[in-house]
């Protein structure tokens, strides 16, 4: 078999140990590889360099295309980007696959039956980053979904069940409260799905199916979600399943992909031959997976189960009358390579080679033809006093586009008003086109306002323009409106 290049970075922390154990057994057990090592993390961070990357690492992961990364150290504050953020990003990482498995009754767990795997978004949503401040008592966050970032993690969803012989596809959104955002990644699940008759699907508002996924986690097979619901509930699925120490994730994109554990670095146990590699090593399995090495990857994760059959496991997972030894990182990475070739017997052996193909990521994407309509605009202004009087003021602004309502937070304050509600931060004063001119409006007419706005001494702080798609809002309407 010819050897496939692959770059790793051992990180920070408990990283170096664990790292050292996985590529033990991954050689151990016959994986063919070609080792590029690059630096990233701590080290990196500290020479003044805020994106904890090493100009050189790029070219490693340019030509090898396959990272297997072990956990950094992300400093505090200080103006430090997230290492993760910037790779997924940088490389198109859009899905983040994380398989979420019960060993019961070797690993304690709740829920024996788990056995589920979480696709999440990998880039876009609230992950995008835009946040502003913009009064003294408001902050914001936007939350942006693209059609086609969302078209893509749901195809791959199908897609990944389809190949890995999974039944269902679960979907989670909030779509009863973002109807616009989540609407359609709830919309496009439905539509995409109808492409798959042999997949099973479902959709469940995010609060109650957490609750269901918390409760009886067994009745789920894959769940498709957006990047924040997907980055908690992934954590919560791992957790459950016995330990966070045990998962793994692939970042996956069209060109490129990433490998790790889910947990960090854990600086507190570094260095002590204590951690557990299983997060890694795991993570390396789905790598072996990726690049066609299935049968090593089959050898590798029966070993392990095998080793975690046997009772011999790190601290984290060690339990009194369950567990047999307490062993440091070394030792268990050398009962896995001890136990290569053979098989659990009571768990279900893993067996990847009957497996034909990696799920697809090249989808082309038709964007839906629509028209798109100006029809008014929402003028965000600062204003101390009362909302009637902030009407009085904006009524006459301009004779193309009518102020329609103004809002605070999202609930209607003007024309109708909750007397209790708590007013903080801009108002969102909604101007749309006047009916009676039965003409389109234009760019023009939204400046022409603000400059009246700005002339009468308001203090606007931003402005967000109104679309229709096909005559339909493409904007939310204010809580009592
Ligand atoms: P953590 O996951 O590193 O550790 C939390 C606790 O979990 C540890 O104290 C330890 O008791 C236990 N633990 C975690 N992994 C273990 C393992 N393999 N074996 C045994 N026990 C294990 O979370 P944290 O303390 O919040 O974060 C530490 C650092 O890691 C931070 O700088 C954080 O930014 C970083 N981090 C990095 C990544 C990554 O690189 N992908 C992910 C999460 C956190």
């Amino acid at each position: 078999m010819k050897k496939v290049p692959i770059t790793v970075a051992y990180g920070d922390g408990i990283g170096p140990e664990i790292m050292e154990a996985t590529l033990k057994v991954l050689f151990a057990a016959g994986a063919e590889l070609e080792i590029e090592t690059i630096e990233i993390g701590q080290k990196i961070y500290m020479q003044g360099n805020l994106t904890g990357i090493d100009p050189s690492a790029w070219e490693s992961l340019k030509r090898t295309k396959v990272f297997l990364k072990a956990p950094i150290t992300t400093p505090q504050g200080g103006g430090f980007k997230s290492l993760n953020v910037t790779f997924r990003k940088a490389f198109g990482l859009f899905a983040n696959v994380r398989p979420c498995v019960a060993y019961h009754p070797f690993i304690f767990t709740k829920h024996p039956k788990l056995d589920l795997v979480i696709v999440r978004e990998n880039e876009e949503d609230l992950y995008s980053g835009i946040e502003h401040r913009q009064s003294i008592d408001s902050y914001q966050a936007l939350k942006v979904l693209s059609f086609q970032g969302t078209e893509r993690i749901i195809r791959y969803a199908f897609e990944y069940a389809r190949c890995f012989q999974r039944k269902k596809v679960s979907c989670f959104t909030k779509d009863n409260i973002l109807k616009i955002t989540d609407g359609m990644f709830h919309k496009v699940f439905e539509r995409v799905g109808q492409e798959y008759p042999d997949i099973e699907k479902e959709h469940w508002i995010i609060d109650i199916g957490s609750a269901k996924l918390a409760d009886s986690p067994e009745s789920f097979d894959v769940i498709v979600l957006a990047n924040l619901y997907g980055d908690i509930l992934s954590d919560v699925a791992v957790q459950i399943a016995g330990s966070v120490g045990l998962g793994s994730s692939a970042n996956i994109g069209d060109r490129y992909a990433m490998f790790e554990a889910i947990h960090g670095s854990a600086p507190r146990r570094a260095g002590q031959n204590v951690a557990n590699p299983s997060g890694l090593l795991l993570a390396a399995v789905q790598m072996l997976i990726h690049i066609g090495q299935n049968a090593v990857a089959d050898r590798v994760y029966n070993a392990w189960l095998r080793t975690i059959e046997e009772g011999i496991h790190t601290y984290d997972i060690f339990r009194e009358g369950v567990s047999r030894k307490k062993v440091g990182t070394k030792e268990f990475s050398d009962q896995i390579i001890q136990n290569l070739g053979k098989e659990p017997e009571v768990l279900k052996p893993f067996c990847s080679t009957k497996f034909k193909e990696n799920p697809k990521t090249n989808f082309s994407i038709v964007l839906p033809q629509e028209k798109k309509e100006l029809v008014g605009v929402d003028v965000f202004v600062e204003y101390s006093s009362d909302p009637a009087q902030l009407a009085g003021h904006l009524k006459d602004c301009s004779e193309s586009l009518i102020l329609e309502s103004i809002a605070n937070r999202g609930m209607s304050v003007w024309p109708a008003c909750f007397e209790e509600a708590l007013l903080a931060g801009p108002y969102q004063c909604r101007f749309i086109k006047n009916k009676e001119n039965n003409s389109t409006i234009s760019h023009g007419d939204v400046v022409r306002l603000l400059d009246r706005i700005q002339k009468i001494g308001l203090e606007f702080t931003k402005t967000e323009l109104l679309y229709t798609f096909n005559g339909m809002e493409g904007y939310s309407r204010s809580q009592g409106e």
